[in-house]
Parts: C-alpha cells; sequence; structure tokens
C-alpha cells in the first residue's frame, strides 16, 4: 500500500498529459495495481496464521475407509439433532459406519433429561442417555437429599450414566439446569452424589481443565496457537484452579471413590503430556478415558499416541463429540486405523498441524471401539 500512495502522491495533474502519456499512465497505474496484488498473494510477511489452509502435496498412499473395522459404541456424543427426521438419518448413517450405539451425554436432570429420553425413544438399543447432576438449592447445607432423589429418578427413567459433568477451574458448570459454581469434583459435598452413581452402577464421564496450549499466552511461541486463542484459559479470576489443580481433583475423587467409575473426557486435557494420565491409570482401577475431540491433538505424535493406546488398551474408549457428519466419523477412523502420513482437515481442526494415521492394532481398536464401552456399561 505505501508504493501505491507514493506513485499517486508524486503524479502530475492530468491537465498538463497528451493523449500518449494519458493512456501511458493509466496502463502503468493498471500494471502497479496488477503487480501490488501479485505480490501481496505471494508475500508470506503479510499472511495471518488464521489465513494458512495448506494442502498436502505429498504423493503417498491413502487408505479409503468407509466404515468403522470393528461395532463401535461412541461413548461421547451430545443431543445435536433436532428433529425426529434427523435422528433417523443418524441411525441410517450409524447403520453405514457400523456404529451401533451412541452414549447421549444430556448434562441435564429434571425436564431437560425427560424431553431427551423421549426424543430418543423410539431407538432404545442406539442410544444410551447419560444425565446431570441436580443442584437446585446447592448453597443451603443439605441440598444432596433433593439431588440424590434427582439422580434416582433420571436412573428409574433410563439414565445409565452421568454426564458430561464439566471442571474449567470455576466448579462443575456443565450441569443442566442449575450448575454447581464453586463445587469440583473433590469437595466433600458431593461424597453423597458419587456413591449413589456406585450403588446406581452409573459411570461418570467428566471434562476437567483444558489442555495445556489454552493455559500458555496466546502469542507467537504458542504451538497451538489457533485453537489456543479460541478456547484460551482466563486465569485471572479469583480461587480458579489451574490445569495441574483439577487433574488433582479428578484423582482425589478417584482414589476417594473407587466403587465408583470414573471416565475422563478427552484424555483427561493431558495430550501435551499423556504421562500425567498414564500415572493415573497405573494407580487407579476405577478410571477410564475417552478420546473424543482429541483426534487433532493426538494425530501430530502418532507413534507416541499409538503406543499410549496400545499400552492403555483396556481403559480407553472411543468417543466424537464433534457432531453427527458421515466426513467427521471417517476422520476418526482414518487417525485411529490408517497408515495415511501428513494430511490436513481444518474443517475438523483449527490447528495448522498436519495429521497422521496411528495404525493401531487390530485387537486395540476392537477394546477401543467397544469392548472397554461394553466392559464399563455392565459393571458391577
Ligand atoms: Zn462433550
Amino acid at each position: 500500500m505505501g508504493r501505491l500512495r507514493l506513485k499517486f502522491a508524486f503524479s502530475p495533474p492530468l491537465s498538463n498529459f497528451s493523449q500518449n502519456e494519458f493512456f501511458m499512465h493509466k496502463f502503468l497505474i493498471a500494471l502497479l495495481i496488477l503487480t501490488t496484488k501479485f505480490s501481496f498473494a505471494q508475500n508470506a510477511n503479510n499472511l495471518l496464521l488464521k489465513n494458512y489452509k495448506p494442502v498436502s502435496i505429498y504423493k503417498t498412499p491413502t487408505a479409503n475407509i468407509t466404515k468403522a473395522a470393528f461395532p463401535i459404541i461412541d461413548m461421547h456424543s451430545h443431543d445435536y439433532v433436532e428433529t425426529q427426521q434427523e435422528i433417523d438419518d443418524w441411525v441410517k448413517r450409524m447403520d453405514k459406519l457400523n456404529i451401533q450405539k451412541i452414549t447421549i451425554l444430556t448434562y441435564s436432570t429434571g425436564n431437560g433429561f425427560d424431553s431427551a429420553v423421549e426424543k430418543y425413544s423410539h431407538y432404545p438399543t442406539r442410544f444410551t442417555l447419560w444425565c446431570g447432576f441436580d443442584y437446585a438449592g446447592y448453597e443451603n447445607p443439605g441440598w444432596q437429599k433433593h439431588a440424590v432423589e434427582e439422580l434416582e429418578r433420571c436412573y428409574k427413567k433410563g439414565a445409565r450414566g452421568v454426564g458430561e459433568l464439566g471442571d474449567k477451574g470455576e466448579g462443575e458448570l456443565y450441569s443442566k439446569p442449575t450448575p454447581g459454581r464453586g463445587l469440583h469434583i473433590d469437595d466433600p459435598q458431593m461424597k453423597p452424589l458419587l456413591e449413589k452413581c456406585a450403588e446406581l452402577h452409573m459411570p461418570i464421564s467428566i471434562h476437567v481443565a483444558e489442555d495445556e496450549w489454552m493455559y500458555e499466552n496466546v502469542d507467537s511461541t504458542n504451538d497451538g496457537l489457533m485453537n489456543a486463542a479460541t478456547w484460551h484459559v482466563d486465569m485471572n479470576k479469583p480461587n480458579k484452579l489451574g490445569h495441574d489443580a483439577l487433574i488433582k481433583s479428578l484423582e482425589n475423587a478417584v482414589r476417594d471413590n473407587p466403587k465408583t467409575i470414573f471416565i475422563a473426557c478427552h484424555l483427561a486435557n493431558t495430550c501435551s503430556n499423556l504421562k500425567m494420565l498414564g500415572d493415573l491409570l497405573d494407580k487407579y482401577p476405577n478410571l477410564y478415558a475417552d478420546i473424543a475431540a482429541r483426534y487433532g491433538e493426538i494425530a501430530p505424535i502418532p507413534r507416541y499416541a499409538a503406543a499410549f493406546i496400545t499400552k492403555y488398551q483396556d481403559r480407553l474408549v472411543y468417543g466424537t463429540d464433534m457432531g453427527v457428519d458421515e466426513k467427521m466419523y471417517l476422520t476418526t477412523f482414518r487417525i485411529l486405523e490408517s497408515t495415511d502420513e501428513h494430511f490436513y482437515d481444518q474443517d475438523m481442526f483449527s490447528y495448522h498441524w498436519a495429521l497422521y494415521g496411528l495404525d493401531l492394532p487390530k485387537e486395540v481398536l476392537e477394546k477401543l471401539y467397544h469392548k472397554n464401552a461394553e466392559k464399563i456399561m455392565s459393571y458391577k
């Protein structure tokens, strides 16, 4: 732009031009605009990271996976659709892709949970509904009595687990309609609920913290910048728990409630340091983790991620948490099953990283896809 302004600043008035000079002048301006535009398109210095959409040019073999290698139980999905027609279409897609069953984490109690049960009632063998916790009146002592009664009522209505609970530092805010502000999962007040879950054999699916990128400064050194900017966790709030403190709160609850099954959502948000989750899985047999919505984080480290999943093959479950599109499911299969290298899926993941297939062994895939979920669902 600077060059353009300079050119105009030094242009003499048109009235002094001959006709030839006038056309030559117009021609030069047109040429200048064209070359300026061309140099912008080619100038990497002006490219914003959010506009960086690389296209892999590698000519390497690619798998064409059209359905999952084994029947799938998706342990982390939500009530994404509105109409009966959309549910019918979802089930048709499930049949095509080899998805046997989907867990709808409703977050809800009360009317919200009841209407979700009603909504999916045409397919009782294809959808399992999990409820939230009811924190109504939690400012007052003894609130748990009502919360436990509501949990039992939801169980009788068909709830077979609890979730997705979620704590990003300010308490369990995912449950609807009343969030548990300030209540972390290891709060002694939560104990009656966690024990009731064990009694009813209802596993608890819980999201704690966010991955480490979201706590780092949003600057040029942030390895996961674009996603980190979207999901940045603001730690400038009093009494807010940070990443490690939240993982610790989960550990405390898992340790102190050995009869309750916990599923840490999104690999416990420890993708940049999976050993943190591995250490917990080593210590606590009542802890599992889902891999939902962390495909973009594990696909850039395929060898380490595959070794981790193989090591903890009895404790990890498949999940999506990314809508209902066929392409979404196929991308998860491609990442878990294929040996494809250096591909992108910028529609699904806002990182700018290339992805690699994990090439998981068949027996590991089978556990991840459905066997571990079956074990969790039928635990006594
Ligand atoms: Zn979720």
